[in-house]
């Protein structure tokens, strides 16, 4: 959690109170304040002062819940006023709670508790509707939601968009043979495995639908989408999982479609995905365990 006041005296007192149970950081000023919630470890919870010289704690409060990176911070002010209006100013600039200096530590404990508590169960809800139960990478709910996202942020930014279309190569023959849950077990295999050759933080590796998986890259153009689909193919491949019934390979095989543009305005996502769907049906109808390509028009 996160505390912030401008006088150390009181983030003295709520430190002591919550250092034992809490890993606790410090700020005694918004600036700071803000600083600290522009990295990778967020803080569950702050506690922040109202009135602060420079930004103040309503302010710093406005600017986190515009950002969607900190938005969901539950934030609970600390002020020595106990006016209503101020009160009614701080709920309003989008605070949680409200509790006035002098702290009763029971208080402020009871309320730091519940608050972590609403906002870990949040967590697991958002983190449980947005995974794939069978294979625990991404669902096709989070993907149709960061094609969206990504499509926007690259327009921004004149960036290239890249989409997979993968599909496995003659399954239902491999269910046939080996049975559902040998299906289930090589579904599985092959989400890690996609998922294992994406790198960067933005990449996302998505179950589509039954034996379909989606991959998504921002700011990667269609060659080097091409490498790093060839790079899939090959890993799947790799796995070496045994497919007597297939008539492309003695193993377990994927024919990838991938699609690439530089989003603009007046077209959306969905010519991605139909470009990425065209190139696959051609690596299917060429023969399969292959990469075809197709820039997005
Ligand atoms: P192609 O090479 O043309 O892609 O042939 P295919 O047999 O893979 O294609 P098709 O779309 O006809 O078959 C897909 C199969 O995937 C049929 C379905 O039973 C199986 N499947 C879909 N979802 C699941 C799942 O969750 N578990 C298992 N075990 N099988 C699944
Ligand atoms: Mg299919
Ligand atoms: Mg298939």
């Amino acid at each position: 959690m996160l505390l912030v006041d401008d006088l150390a005296a009181n983030i003295q007192v709520l430190y002591r109170i919550f250092a034992e149970d809490h890993e606790v950081f410090m700020a005694t000023s918004g600036e700071q304040a803000l600083a600290l919630c522009d990295r990778d470890q967020l803080p569950d919870l702050i506690l922040l002062d109202v009135e602060m010289p420079g930004l103040d704690g309503l302010e710093v409060c406005r600017r986190l819940k515009a950002n969607p990176a900190t938005r969901d911070i539950p934030i609970i002010f600390v002020t020595a006023q106990t006016d209503a209006l101020d009160e009614t100013r701080a709920l309003e600039a989008g605070g949680v709670d409200f509790i006035s200096k002098p702290v009763n530590p029971a208080v402020v404990r009871a309320r730091v508790k519940t608050h972590l508590t609403m906002k870990a169960q949040s967590d697991l809800l958002k983190a449980i509707v947005f995974i794939d139960g069978l294979t625990g990478i991404a669902n096709r709910r989070r993907f149709d939601e960061a094609i969206q996202t990504e499509w926007r942020s690259c327009r921004r930014g004149g960036l290239p968009l890249t989409l997979f279309m993968i599909d496995i190569d003659h399954f239902k023959q491999y269910n046939d043979r080996y049975g559902h849950q040998e299906g289930d077990a090589c579904l599985r295999r092959v989400a890690t495995a996609v998922r294992l050759q994406l790198g960067r933080p933005h990449d996302l590796a998505a179950r589509y639908g039954g034996e379909e998986f989606v991959c998504l890259l921002p700011e990667c153009d269609l060659e080097a989408g091409r490498v790093k689909a060839e790079e899939v193919c090959a890993a799947v491949e790799a796995l070496a999982i045994p497919h007597a019934g297939s008539a492309t390979a003695a193993v377990v095989t994927v024919s990838v479609g991938v699609a690439s543009a530089f989003p603009q305005d007046g077209s959306g996502a969905e010519i991605l995905v139909a470009a990425a769907d065209a190139a696959l049906y051609q690596a299917k109808s060429s023969g399969r365990n292959r990469v075809c390509f197709k820039p997005a028009a």
